[in-house]
């Protein structure tokens, strides 16, 4: 597995038409025994419509390259049960890495995403490329250690990053709050250590990965997930995958032009954020006299009910949702989902976006909308830094060219 060519991905960019073999490839099969939609030689061969013989050579291509188990089964007839067949999450690890503005989350899975082992760190990202990846590297090796896995055991690499990413390569591209970052090519870094594919993305996609794939929201099809912490991201769910756009640079939300002359950190003036963003708000508790650092301290006064504080909270709120009415206008998403640092605070931060949505939205976009706090909290970004990777690893067309090309 750890030599599929197509090393670095943050999605699949059109993918080419599958070939007369590679659509009764093997990687087919394995989605159906992933998603648990066919676990039966029987229910496989109903499912893809091939012949049993068909079937069998694939399971066994499978069950040589250790992706697919043989499940225990008991009949409650009594009789013999039909064999049943598993995705083999212990097939391997991934290693996974939430960087944020000012802390990183990093995590070792298994191959479904679960959890083996995590840390974290207060980390400003300013710092550059070179001292926020070492200590992810070095984070990396002793959570390896700790679950008894070496790095032959790690079959890809997660990492979210708080800045635009190039689609299809993993380099930042004028990062605004990442100062040395602009150009860094983030795969580069891991690949000599991990030869393994190595996919990369905005925190905020990897979150909404995140909350859809583990939160338990897959019911929720057209989603977008807003963050809320000093800056301000969303990510779009549509149609049941992770939207881009054609550059990877949907969902700029914190950039967009409210209009008033507050000057932004990207240098425009009147950007949503400069008003709405949690360094806005820092910036109003400073000029009241307040000692305000971090996210966590705006939570803080928040949640002790200091009037100034939650004033500006609910006025971001209200600033966010009419930007997120206009989303809802346009997009109709059958969720909204809050998270980010700020969202700990988000008795006056939802009350604010409900506020502002329902009363600017169409009542046929609002009716049946959710808008709704972060499911997973600060752990969205590494879990859907996993579900990014597997869906790389996992996808049947790659699944076809690596095992096929090796048989
Ligand atoms: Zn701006």
């Amino acid at each position: 597995m750890e030599n599929g060519k197509q090393k670095y991905a943050v999605s699949v960019r059109n993918p080419s038409q599958p070939r007369s073999a590679a659509r009764t490839g093997p990687g087919q099969l394995l989605d159906l025994i992933r998603s648990g939609r066919a676990r039966t030689r029987a229910e496989l061969a109903q499912a893809t419509g091939w012949a049993r013989v068909t079937v069998a050579q694939r399971l066994d291509t499978l069950l040589r390259a250790g992706l697919v188990v043989r499940a225990r089964e008991t009949s409650s007839s009594g009789g013999r049960p039909p064999e049943t067949f598993a995705f083999n999450r212990q097939a391997g690890v991934l290693l996974c890495a939430d960087i944020g503005g000012s802390h990183t989350r990093v995590a070792v899975t298994d191959l479904e995403a679960g959890v083996l082992a995590e840390d974290g760190a207060d980390l400003d990202v300013a710092l550059g490329p070179e001292p926020v990846l070492d200590w992810v590297a070095v984070a990396f090796r002793s959570l390896l250690e700790s679950t008894g896995h070496q790095a032959s055991d790690v079959r890809g690499v997660g990492v979210g990053v708080p800045g635009p990413v190039e689609a299809g390569t993993g380099r930042l591209v004028s990062p605004p709050i990442m100062t040395g970052w602009d150009g860094f090519v983030v795969p580069d870094y891991f690949a000599p250590r991990y030869p393994v594919p190595i996919a990369v993305d905005r925190d905020v996609n990897i979150m909404a990965l995140g909350e859809y794939r583990v939160g338990g929201l897959e019911g929720h099809d057209d989603l977008v997930v807003v963050k809320i912490g000093l800056g301000l991201g969303c990510a779009f769910i549509v149609q049941g995958r992770l939207y881009r756009g054609a550059q990877g640079a949907a969902g700029d939300l914190g950039h967009l032009a409210r209009g008033g002359d507050e000057p932004c950190r990207c240098g425009n003036t009147g950007c949503l954020e400069a008003a709405a963003g949690g360094w806005a708000i820092r910036r109003e508790l400073i000029r009241l006299g307040y000692q305000v650092g971090t996210s966590q301290d705006i939570v803080t006064l928040t949640r002790a009910g200091n009037h100034d504080a939650v004033r500006l909270v609910r006025r971001s709120g209200r600033l966010i949702g009419a930007a997120m009415a206009d989303v809802v206008g346009l997009f109709n998403p059958s969720a909204i989902v809050v998270g980010g640092n700020l969202a700990q605070a988000h008795e006056p931060l939802l009350a604010g976006i409900r506020e502002a949505v329902y009363r600017r939205s169409q009542p046929l976009a609002t009716r049946d909308l959710d808008i709704m706090p972060t499911r997973i909290g600060a752990n969205a970004g590494t879990r859907g830094a996993a579900v990014l990777v597997h869906e790389h690893l996992f996808n049947a067309e790659r699944v076809n060219a690596r095992l096929l090309s090796s048989a």
